[in-house]
């Protein structure tokens, strides 16, 4: 019996770890095993490593070697940005005279946050912390006036994702970082508290120009296996004099910001992707783009009534988050998966439960519309073939009504 292999349509998820990757892992498993802690050769084989992938992160993100943390997964460098941060501030006694003593700070994000974002956030507002979700509108975009409206005395932090993994809109990041930049030079006039700046790049870094001194970031957030290197990985980009603390204490590795020994693997894995994203990124852009449009144009001829969620424009290239009327999206699923064809019904850690998201109900839809919502992305190995077969799949499965 032939078996059939499935198209993979589903790499906002997650992506294959690239052959060159997986080359550049491969001799930390079990050739140059060392601990990186340790003071013989194979520790310093290791720690080498190790020195050598922050080396080449920075050079690229264009910080310097001491700003790049490396943390076991984004969630990680997400709690860390958050929950590190506060404590930081929390601890920092000059900073925090001139956050007026600290209780209770004030936060500003957004209501289309990662969960790994929003669930930290919880956390600081259950102590006392106050937060501010700033609104997307039906296109899914936060404003930077209103950002600015929201400022207050007491605000030291502003987190704003800049790709959104479900529907793919791109936030205006780098008119945040400047415009928090200008109100910081008069807040510091005024001996009010600066305003730090994280930004959530998991899926912008594949696509978009990232490098924080551009952006005006002080905190910066991303993931291996996002961008074809290993699970369990991620990165926290941290500018110099960033008030931050330990959310995992131990030996002390990662600068004291993270504790436990290093997965030095993983380490050389996301390096040599993160070179690859540089590397590649102009000509996946450009071809993934054409190949989503041309998805895009399929869906809405072949499948009356369907509606692309979130606007087409500043979109990342690999995304379509479409709505089929009166199909739900986990029928659908189910449906698409049996015939060959693999998407997804949002985000990959709520994909389980059947909610519906809360990033297309921020959007203005309702649950029922949310729920007729799938999630497809594009990878750089996409082919048009597979686009073409995708298309017709979809075709042939939509047709199930079954609200
Ligand atoms: N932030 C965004 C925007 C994501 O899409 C994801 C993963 O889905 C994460 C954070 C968490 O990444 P990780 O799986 O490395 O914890």
């Amino acid at each position: 019996m032939m078996i059939m292999k499935s198209i993979y349509l589903d790499y906002a998820a997650t992506t294959p770890v690239d052959k060159e990757v997986l080359k550049a892992m491969a001799p930390y498993f079990s050739l140059k095993f060392g601990n990186p802690s340790s003071i013989h050769s194979f520790g310093q084989e290791a720690i080498a490593a190790i020195d050598m992938a922050r080396e080449k992160i920075a050079k690229l993100l264009n910080c310097d070697f001491s700003e790049i943390i490396f943390t076991g997964s984004a969630t990680e460098a997400n709690n860390l940005a958050i929950i590190g941060f506060v404590k930081g501030l929390s601890e920092d006694r000059h900073r925090l005279i001139r956050a007026n003593r600290g209780m209770p700070f004030h936060i500003i994000t957004t209501n289309i946050e990662h969960e790994s974002v929003l669930e930290p956030l919880k956390e600081l507002q259950k102590i006392g912390h106050e937060i501010t979700y700033l609104k997307v509108n039906k296109d899914g975009f936060i404003s930077v006036s209103d950002l600015e409206k929201k400022i207050k005395n007491n605000t030291i932090f502003v987190s704003v994702i800049y790709a959104s993994n479900e529907i793919g809109t791109i936030q205006p990041i780098k008119e945040i970082g400047r415009m928090l930049e200008k109100f910081n030079i008069k807040r510091r006039e005024q001996n009010l508290p600066k305003i730090y700046f994280h930004t959530d790049a998991v899926q912008a870094l594949q696509f978009l120009e990232c490098r924080p001194d551009w952006l005006k970031a002080d905190l910066m957030t991303f993931s291996g296996h996002k961008i074809y290197g290993p699970k369990g990985i991620g990165g926290l980009y941290v500018r110099k004099n960033t008030p931050l603390l330990p959310i995992i204490s131990g030996g002390g590795q990662e600068f004291g910001l993270k504790s436990g020994t290093e997965n030095v693997a993983n380490i050389a894995g996301l390096a040599k992707a993160v070179e690859l994203v540089f590397k590649n990124r102009e000509t996946r852009f450009k071809k993934i783009l054409n190949l989503r449009n041309q998805l895009l144009n399929y869906i809405i001829k072949d499948n009356k009534g369907t509606k692309l969620n979130g606007s087409l424009e500043n979109r990342l290239p690999n995304n379509l988050n479409i709505r089929f009327p009166d199909v739900s999206n986990e029928t659908l699923l189910i449906a698409l998966d049996q015939k060959g064809l693999s998407v997804s019904a949002g985000s990959a850690c709520s994909a389980r439960a059947s909610k519906a998201s809360y990033v297309l109900t921020a959007l203005g839809l309702t649950g029922k519309q949310a729920k007729e919502s799938i999630r497809i992305t594009l990878g750089k190995d996409t082919t048009g073939k597979e686009i073409k077969k995708a298309a017709s799949v979809i075709k042939n499965s939509s047709l199930y009504s079954n609200f």
